[in-house]
């Protein structure tokens, strides 16, 4: 557990965590920007611990470094690679701290014990051990940790997955009893959608960890899951701000009963699945579990399932997958089909899921049928449908992934004010 012994008593609200991401620290100028910042952060006598990734490109580059070696590299070994990102980025902007006139000092992951599990390249952190960076922060310093890295229990160093220095500053906030944990990133806050697909998508000026925790695993990448849940977990209020202008930003925290909640907060979008068709299988018990057992064993995790029975006593299965996973899951299932005596099999990865999330949704009906009217009026066919008490999920053609955030945006009057 994260700093449990940490957790007594109030959170102290002079120390802050600031997270900058890629984009943020892209060039020598954005590193001394950032270090402007967190420079006047501190001047107005705020404890500073920031977190940065690598700078933008850098993560993407190694790996197709390591791709070039070999397709299927070895995860020990690109865990060492990609974590050498964040270093780069620590040092200089410990140096940029420096020489602005602010004492700074960087640390890897394995240097202030971001102690993680040993699942390379997707590692969860399990401790954190603050003592090294209290004593800096005691003595005034500013201190700047690695993101997106951590050690395991034999010393190897670890990844936590893409997107993963949200969950460093998030780990970090919690053990460290911070007051407030700020995501600075590359646009102004949390918007009702992204808004480099619909430019007229608003800012949300407050969240809850429910609502983001969903539309961050409905494919919000603006902050990483797993730092959603641990802000959750730890109660740690999170604010989405932009590096590059003023402004209040997204405040995420726990629901606040005085303040009503929104029908709708937000379209999200899935580009990363693939949906995998079984054709004509016995309608029967057991086939389900025949059927998806060995993509269980090759360790593929499943998101969407539907079963639509024929006439002819014969059932269609269909499921989604991981796109990286789409070649091993078609494999799989074209043995299985063999053996099952299936019409056959089919796959498409040319798809994309898109959301409606939601917490008012619960006390509401009638979403479903605006949202598949909406879409019916532009034409857009509905390949799949999933639901749950806060979020409405269809899968389409990729080729109508604009049009459709767009016709949903403004079906569900995203773009206007609230009341
Ligand atoms: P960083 O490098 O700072 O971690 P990311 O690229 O991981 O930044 O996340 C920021 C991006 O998330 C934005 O540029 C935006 O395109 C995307 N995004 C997706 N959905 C949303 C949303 N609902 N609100 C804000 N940004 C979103
Ligand atoms: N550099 C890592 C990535 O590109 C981690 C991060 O930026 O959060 O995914
Ligand atoms: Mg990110």
């Amino acid at each position: 557990m994260i700093g449990a012994r940490d957790r007594n008593g109030p959170p102290d609200v002079t120390l802050i965590v600031q997270k900058f991401g890629g984009t943020s620290v892209g060039d020598i100028d954005r590193i001394r920007g950032v270090a402007a910042l967190v420079g006047a952060t501190h001047a107005r006598g705020h404890e500073v611990v920031v977190v940065v990734s690598a700078m933008s490109g850098e993560t993407d580059r190694l790996i197709a470094l390591a791709r070039k070696v070999t397709p299927r590299p070895n995860a020990r070994e690109l865990d060492v690679l990609l974590a050498t990102g964040e270093q780069v980025t620590i040092a200089l902007l410990g140096m940029a701290l420096e020489a602005q006139g602010h004492r700074a000092r960087s640390y890897t992951g394995v240097q202030v014990h971001i102690l993680t599990d040993s699942a390379h390249n997707k590692a969860r952190i399990l401790d954190i051990d603050g003592d090294r960076v209290r004593r800096d922060l005691a003595e005034g310093t500013i201190v700047v940790v690695a993101g997106f890295q951590g050690v395991d229990e034999h010393g190897d160093i670890t990844t936590l997955g893409r997107g993963g220095s949200d969950t460093t500053a998030v780990a970090l906030a919690a053990a460290l009893k911070a007051g407030e944990c700020h995501i600075y990133t590359d646009v102004d806050g949390v918007f009702t959608t992204d808004p480099r697909i619909v430019p007229e998508a608003r800012r949300l000026e407050r969240l809850t960890y429910e609502e983001m925790l969903e539309m961050a695993s409905l494919g919000a990448k603006v902050l990483q899951i797993r730092s959603v849940e641990f802000a959750s977990k730890y109660n740690v209020p999170l604010r989405v701000l932009s590096s590059f202008r003023d402004g209040g930003g997204t405040l995420i925290t726990a629901e606040d009963p005085a303040i009503e909640q929104p029908l709708i907060s937000g379209i999200t979008v899935n580009r990363d699945e693939a949906k995998l068709t079984v054709l004509g299988v016995p309608d029967k018990p057991g086939i389900a579990a025949r059927i998806l057992v060995p993509i269980a064993e090759a360790d593929i995790e499943v998101d969407m399932i539907v079963q639509n029975v024929g006439a002819d006593a014969t059932t269609d299965f269909t499921f989604t997958v991981h796109r990286n996973d789409y070649a091993r899951a078609l494999e799989s299932l074209k043995r299985v089909a063999a053996e099952l005596r299936a019409r056959g099999v089919e796959g498409d990865d040319r798809i994309v899921k898109i959301s409606v999330v939601g917490v008012g949704m619960r006390s509401h009906a009638g979403i479903a049928s605006t949202m598949f009217q909406a879409l019916a009026g532009e034409g857009i066919n509905i390949r799949m449908i999933s639901t749950s008490e806060i979020k409405i999920s269809v899968v389409v053609d990729e080729r109508y992934l604009e049009l459709g955030v767009r016709t949903l945006h403004s079906a569900f009057r995203l773009d206007r004010a609230p009341g």
